[in-house]
């Protein structure tokens, strides 16, 4: 089973965010606020809960998200562990990955207090690398923390280093984004994730496109802007093994991978969805009604049985967004069906236009393919009838209360 702890606090709000999230301030501590400590109570009261409800199952990744994980002190990560260590069978070589902005990351002795916490994979929030562009995203750091944050981390001995940015960003084009890349690379990072903006709907930064105030790169450009960024990662030896993810050989997350290929998770925190057996519920995103269903054993009660056509749907979702492709043998193990013979005019027009590979078993996205992952998903969904789903379904579990 993968873990991951949603942390529902940030510094302040950036202009493109959707996530669940609350801004402290920039001068808060969140070591002394009364909210982050009963997050923590009611976060390590949620993991005993589920250890009576789900028994000693193993742990193999960790994955703090957020939010900000990075604003909670290095002794509270690390009595999280402990309680995670006590419940669970927490694999000894559980990849333990820690989501982390640079304005948090400013010394030596706090990223050694992760390390020493249990965190073995630091995942920096870098976003863009010019000052220009992070107070437009209101991002609280600067490209300059970035830079150190990175420093910090691998001086205080981390060995697996991950940077996140984003393209396709107002006023970015393909120049400047080969440049951030470029700069990136010289941090000498283990694992680069490459995130194309979205606008959520909501957001500041939607607010700011739709009145025109700001303008997003063109269509073509911003198709350049992966095509040019993912071959010049490649080259300086960061695979692809995911649509938005480059790794040196042996650095890929473990827990995202986990995720794509349909492994169950345990979502802890509030906003945080779980996944076990054909069952998912997502936690309540407000604080006070997350506390309040944990104290009552409620966690879990609206859960929904995952049907055979959402495993299906699902399973060609995740599975195409890694480089490694769709093994067609699953396909055939959910709906009784060969993808290829079923689908085989589809298959063979995106064959034919450049979209895809098959081999070995795997139908993969070519690069091109990626670019246009979205619209071949929807018209492969809707090629799916549900008469073709067989009536599968993974094990059934009981939540107990
Ligand atoms: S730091 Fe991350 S979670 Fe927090 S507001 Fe910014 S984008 Fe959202």
């Amino acid at each position: 089973m993968l873990a991951y702890i949603h942390v529902p606090f940030c510094r302040t709000k950036c202009s493109y965010c959707a996530f669940h999230s609350v801004p402290l301030g920039r001068d808060a501590s969140a070591a002394t606020s009364p909210m982050v400590r009963d997050y923590v109570d009611t976060l390590l009261m949620e993991i005993a809960t589920w250890r009576d409800r789900l028994g000693n199952r193993r742990i193999q990744t960790v994955f703090w998200g957020g939010g900000t994980p990075s604003l909670l002190p290095p002794r509270i990560v690390g009595v999280v562990h402990e309680r995670l260590a006590k419940h669970f069978s927490l694999d000894a070589n559980a990849e333990i990955t820690l989501e982390a902005n640079p304005e948090s990351l400013t010394k030596t002795d706090r990223a050694a207090g992760y390390l020493a916490a249990g965190v073995n994979r630091l995942s920096i929030g870098v976003q863009a690398l010019d000052d220009v562009t992070l107070r437009l995203l209101r991002r609280p750091h600067r490209a300059k923390e970035s830079l150190h944050a990175a420093f910090v981390a691998r001086e205080a001995g981390f060995a697996n280093i991950g940077l996140d940015f984003m393209w396709g960003l107002p006023g970015q084009g393909v120049r400047q984004w080969l440049q951030t890349l470029k700069d990136a690379v010289r941090m000498a990072p283990d694992h680069i994730s490459t995130y194309g903006l979205t606008l959520e709907p909501g957001t500041p930064m939607e607010r700011d496109c739709e009145e025109g105030r700001i303008e997003l790169p063109r269509e073509r450009e911003q198709q350049t802007m992966f095509m040019e960024g993912a071959a010049y990662l490649e080259e300086q030896g960061y695979m692809q093994y995911e649509i938005s993810n480059f790794a040196r050989m042996g650095f890929q997350c473990r827990h995202n991978i986990g995720y794509w290929e349909g492994e169950e998770y345990l979502g802890l925190g509030p906003s945080a969805t779980s996944t076990i057996g054909d069952l998912r519920w997502t936690n309540p995103s407000v604080q006070e009604a997350w506390d309040e269903k944990t104290r009552q054993g409620r966690l879990g009660e609206d859960a929904e049985h995952l049907g055979s056509t959402t495993r299906v749907l699902e399973l060609l979702m995740l599975r195409l967004r890694m480089a490694k492709g769709l093994p067609v043998r699953l396909y055939r193990e959910l709906t009784g069906q060969d993808f290829l013979k079923t689908h085989h005019r589809f298959v063979q027009a995106l064959h034919q236009n450049g979209l895809i590979r098959i081999r070995n078993g795997f139908l993969r996205l070519t690069r091109k393919g990626m670019l246009v992952s979205n619209a071949i998903l929807s018209n492969l969904f809707e090629c799916i009838p549900p008469s073709l789903v067989a009536n599968s379904a993974g094990a059934r579990v009981r939540l107990a209360n």
